[in-house]
């Protein structure tokens, strides 16, 4: 089971159903086809690129049987995602920080839970730090994730400082010798203005400890708010610069087609993916995988 069952009937059996008895490719199946892919939030720019792949190769016949049209999307698909495929996991013996953000609802604490059990199911010295000190119950919420899979929560009370309990927090994993030190950050603040002012914060004081902290900032979005989520994207990246993507809520959503979309629109590699609110139910973003769950 691969969480991405109803994507996978959206896109694949809706493709399926369209060249049923078809005999050729004409201009009316690939209208179809467009169709299917906008259908599936695989987005105005992603749906262009992988049309004109297809239509080139359709045009020098390369392509005539509807029924390889599927195998061509599938190869047009990976070309697209591959380039975002670049698996990250802590170093030892150092301790490096990775700043999640994203806004509320978005899967964040979730997600930071499961890459805390992850890593320390690989050995790694993890340690949270309670950085979203706006929304009321974010502090209990990353306390319980710690309780559950056995890795420390640094914390204050709500209404602290962000930027201080993630300062202190990773002095605490400095001088604990920790690998990691993962720092959830607020998802909503009185404006969205004041959200990027304060990540931009957070960030510039981790490097005042450590010139190369944070390394990695990871922005979590829930793939079922479709094209949305692109422009969450942009303005995040904008303000802390990015260096990767967790995509959550595959697992409900039909509009999985929305990983293509960011992967056209954003050069950050996606990291990993979400398809279910288990500890286990996050992947690693693997392309080729990805595109097999979709076509399988
Ligand atoms: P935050 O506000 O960004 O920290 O979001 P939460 O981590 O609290 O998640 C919001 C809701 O989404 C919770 O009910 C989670 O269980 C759920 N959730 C998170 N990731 C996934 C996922 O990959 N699949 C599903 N089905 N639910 C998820």
């Amino acid at each position: 089971k691969s969480g991405l069952s109803r994507s996978r009937e959206q896109l694949s059996e809706g493709v399926a159903r369209l060249v049923l008895g078809k005999k050729e490719i004409d201009d009316e199946l690939l209208e179809d086809l467009e169709t299917i892919l906008l259908q599936s939030d695989v987005g105005v720019p992603a749906t262009r690129s992988i049309m004109q792949a297809v239509t080139e190769k359709v045009r020098r016949k390369e392509l005539s049987d509807p029924a390889a049209l599927q195998q061509a999307i599938r190869q047009s698909l990976l070309d697209l995602l591959q380039p975002r495929c670049e698996p990250w996991s802590p170093k030892p013996g150092q301790t490096q920080v990775l700043m999640m953000v994203g806004i509320n609802g978005a899967g964040k604490t979730t997600t930071i839970g499961k890459l805390a059990a992850r890593w320390k199911r690989e050995g790694f010295g993890v340690l949270l730090a309670a950085g979203d000190t706006f929304r009321a119950a974010a502090v209990e919420q990353l306390q319980g994730w710690g309780t559950r899979v056995q890795v420390p929560v640094i914390a204050q009370g709500s209404g602290a400082d962000s930027a201080s309990v993630i300062f202190d927090a990773f002095a605490a994993a400095r001088s604990r010798g920790a690998d990691l030190l993962i720092a959830d950050t607020a998802g909503r603040l009185h404006t969205q203005g004041h959200l990027m002012e304060e990540l931009k914060k957070v960030k510039r004081v981790l490097g005042k400890q450590d010139p190369g902290a944070p390394q990695q900032i990871w922005l979590v979005l829930d793939a079922g708010t479709g094209q949305n989520a692109l422009q969450q994207a942009q303005q995040f990246h904008a303000a802390v610069g990015l260096t990767g993507i967790c995509i959550t809520k595959l697992d409900g959503t039909a509009k999985g087609g929305v990983v293509a979309a960011i992967a056209q629109a954003l050069p950050i590699p996606i990291r990993f993916i979400g398809v279910g609110e288990g500890v286990e139910d996050l992947r690693p973003f693997d392309a080729e995988a990805f595109v097999d769950a979709l076509f399988a």
